[in-house]
């Protein structure tokens, strides 16, 4: 059975071009519910560790400066077949493949600065949520 969860980060690149209030809209009329949100900025060693499958990739060090570069948005999104439908209104890693209309490809500057973040599986969604979110902290 397809999972019912997500995680998106929107990262500090899109915060700081004041991306957050459109691509929040984006989200919303995709019909996912936010079950979880916070401000924050994550630290060297969390975005290593949030990070760890792409350790040792010549974009490793690159990938982990601009996640910590200043504050970022991290929600937990709610709806049917999250995962996919998410990773479907994100589009590709880099914006320049990314569909018309997708988040990387109206926000996203580069492949490294490609706007959102979004897990791409229901295993790493559950691992995600719980890497940012208590229980208590979900609604
Ligand atoms: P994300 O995990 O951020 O949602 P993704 O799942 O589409 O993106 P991954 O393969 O998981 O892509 O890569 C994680 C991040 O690492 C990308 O968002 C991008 O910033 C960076 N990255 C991935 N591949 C490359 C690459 N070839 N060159 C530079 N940066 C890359
Ligand atoms: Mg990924």
């Amino acid at each position: 059975m397809k999972g019912n969860i997500t995680l998106t980060l929107i990262k500090p690149y899109a915060v700081q071009h004041g991306y957050v209030g459109s691509i929040l809209a984006k989200i919303n009329e995709a019909s996912f519910r936010i079950s979880a949100m916070k401000y924050l900025q994550m630290n060297k060693k969390q975005a290593e560790q949030f990070y760890a499958i792409h350790k040792g990739k010549p974009y490793f060090e690159k990938l982990v400066r601009f996640i910590t570069d200043g504050p970022l948005v991290v929600a937990l999104l709610e709806r049917e077949n999250a995962v996919e439908i998410y990773r479907k209104l994100i589009g590709a890693t880099d914006p320049k493949i990314a569909a018309e209309g997708t988040l990387r490809k109206l926000f996203g500057a580069s492949i490294e600065l490609n706007a959102v973040h979004g897990s791409d599986s229901d295993e790493n969604a559950v691992w995600e949520a719980n890497f940012f979110f208590s229980e208590m902290e979900r609604f």
